[in-house]
């Protein structure tokens, strides 16, 4: 195996860099709370009687103080929602950069939800400053909830499979084989890519550089932590993109370094990784999140009712 890895000892030595920087965006809490609304219409609880004619929606508004999610949820939205509008808006607003104390978040709900338990808002706007951010929600079939910009373009991620041109995999992702000769219970936490030296690695999918520098055995080394529960690691690089610093956002397909062969490598190739809620996976198999457009009835109907609720936000 000309281009062998030597990461596979490393396994236990990164806790130190699986922080997400985006977790305390989204509150652990998951139950579902009543709303504290801010001066709207209260939507009735579960044991209240709904009104012989409520009003079809309730808009409110809620200033940000301290994080998007307390804002989300002072006004009833669930924490699992939260975190999905966290995801949402994540490729144009980054929360901990860019929302300051006094912006706003706007919602409008369905005044009268099918159960009292799902409390998904039909629209969220961000204000800050002077520019605002709209999202819209669709439900698929399954009444898994989407949500999407006012175009219907789909605000999940997409993620691409493979971080460079590569020549064949070199060595495969393997998790807790027993090593013949050491008698070791050792791992591969990623895959190995063989390509020539210098051949540009580019990031999978967007996030923020978690870690840029020199790690033994890795050598050059670049974590990304994709939207969550994504994060990706790019080793061995010969050197790193211009500029690129800890705390820098890239973009997917953004050259981010170059194939080389530092730390424990005996031949030039891109050791790859991909970690799902900080546990790696095989690369080459590994769930990853596509963008799932709207058809082309769907996104008529979408596209009417997202201009309507523009109107109330
Ligand atoms: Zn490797």
């Amino acid at each position: 195996m000309s281009s062998a890895c030597a990461a596979y000892l490393l396994s236990h030595n990164r806790a130190a860099h699986t922080e997400d920087p985006d977790v305390s965006l989204v509150s652990k809490d998951s139950a579902t709370r009543p709303a504290s609304s801010s001066g709207a219409p209260a939507v009735p609880g579960a044991t209240d009687a709904p009104p012989p004619k409520p009003p079809a929606f309730t808009v409110k508004h809620a200033s940000i103080e301290h994080s998007f999610a307390a804002a989300a949820q002072s006004m009833g939205v669930d924490a699992a929602t939260t975190a999905i509008l966290a995801h949402a808006f994540h490729g144009e607003v980054n929360f901990s950069r860019d929302l300051r104390a006094g912006d706003g978040v706007s919602a409008v709900f369905d005044a009268s939800p099918d159960d009292g338990a799902a409390h998904e808002p039909l629209a969220v706007r961000i204000v800050r400053g002077g520019t605002t951010h709209d999202v819209f929600l669709h439900k698929d079939l399954q009444g898994k909830p989407f949500y999407y910009s006012k175009d219907g373009a789909s605000t999940k991620p997409s993620f691409e499979r493979y971080p460079l041109e590569f020549t064949r995999v070199s060595s495969a992702f393997s998790l807790h084989r027993l090593d013949p000769v050491v008698h070791r219970w050792q791992s591969h936490d990623g895959v190995d890519l063989a390509a020539p030296s210098g051949t540009p690695v580019h990031a999978t999918a967007r996030g923020v550089v978690r870690f840029i520098g020199q790690q033994t055995g890795y050598g050059k080394v670049i974590v990304i932590q994709n939207p969550p529960p994504y994060s990706t690691t790019f080793a061995h690089l010969s050197r790193f993109a211009k500029g690129l610093r800890r705390g820098s956002h890239v973009n997917r397909a953004q050259v981010i370094g170059y194939v080389g062969e530092t730390g424990w490598a005996t031949g030039p190739h891109l050791h790859y990784e991909v970690h799902v809620n900080n546990v790696p996976h095989d690369p080459l198999t590994v769930e990853l999140p596509q963008k799932t457009p709207l058809r082309a009835d769907e996104l008529q109907q979408f596209k009417a009712r997202a201009a309507a609720l523009t109107a109330l936000l």
